[in-house]
């Protein structure tokens, strides 16, 4: 069986990542949305999925074409 993740929690027990850039605590895993923001509204899970995806493509390419 895979071990869990040991990702930071903010004060609100969410997984800490900076709005923008998305990158948990630990190298290459991101969060958005609900699980990063808390229980929101489905526009903000939808922005911050694309802004993650664009953050995702340079973490991965070193470089992005994406808006987010
Ligand atoms: C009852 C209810 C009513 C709502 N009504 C509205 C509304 O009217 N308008 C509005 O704007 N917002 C509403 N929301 C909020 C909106 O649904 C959420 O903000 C939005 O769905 C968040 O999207 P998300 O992708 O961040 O998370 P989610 O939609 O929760 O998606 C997370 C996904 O991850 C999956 N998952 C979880 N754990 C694992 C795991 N270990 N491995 C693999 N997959 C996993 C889950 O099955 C789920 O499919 C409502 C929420 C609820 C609960």
């Amino acid at each position: 069986m895979s071990k869990p993740l040991a990702l930071e929690l903010d004060n609100r027990t969410n997984y800490l990542a900076d709005k923008g850039k998305y990158e948990t605590s630990v190298n290459g895993v991101f969060a958005a949305g609900d699980c990063r923001r808390g229980q929101s509204l489905v526009v903000w899970a939808i922005n911050e999925g694309r802004e993650a995806a664009r953050e995702i493509d340079r973490y991965l390419m070193k470089s992005t074409t994406l808006l987010g």
